[in-house]
């Protein structure tokens, strides 16, 4: 049976492999972020951010394992204890999970698998970069939708 984009299942975990996901099908969407919270927690210019409805998304770590739950404004971060990195995000308001797409398993050469469903298509809340991106994508004041700046 051959993989369609709605039966893909990818996997993620943070640095060490403590703490990982699945996720299943295409995101909603997938962008570069460049907010403030983003830039703070990951210590990065921006981050390649993927949006799942929360029934897309399981946790797969071994039982003996757990992230820290740290909630911040909006959302609520899941980082792991034993590399600090942070695994996944789930937002507050309609439970969506934002995971970071560098975070997904590679192939043998070191590029993601899968990576054409799950490729950034736009900038969000580029008002708060502290770099510009000269990329073709849309660039939005905030989510996709918002007000086009770039
Ligand atoms: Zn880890
Ligand atoms: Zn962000």
């Amino acid at each position: 049976m051959s993989e369609t984009p709605e039966t893909i299942v990818r996997k993620g975990s943070c640095l060490c492999g403590d703490i990982s996901y699945a996720i299943h099908g295409n995101p909603l969407f997938s962008v570069y972020c460049h907010c403030t919270q983003c830039q703070r927690t990951d210590g990065a210019a921006f981050v390649s951010a993927m949006h799942y409805p929360s029934s897309a998304f399981s946790w797969t770590y071994a039982a003996d394992k757990e992230p820290a739950v740290e909630p911040i404004k909006g959302c609520t971060l899941y980082r792991c204890k034993s590399c600090r990195s942070c695994a996944a995000t789930q937002m507050s308001d309609n439970q969506n999970w934002a995971l970071r797409s560098t975070q997904l398993e590679r192939d043998e050469n070191g590029k993601i698998k899968n990576w054409d469903g799950v490729k950034p298509s736009g900038h969000i809340f580029y008002g708060t970069r502290v770099v510009d991106v000269a990329d073709d994508l849309p660039k939005w004041e905030g989510f996709p939708g918002s007000k086009r700046i770039g």
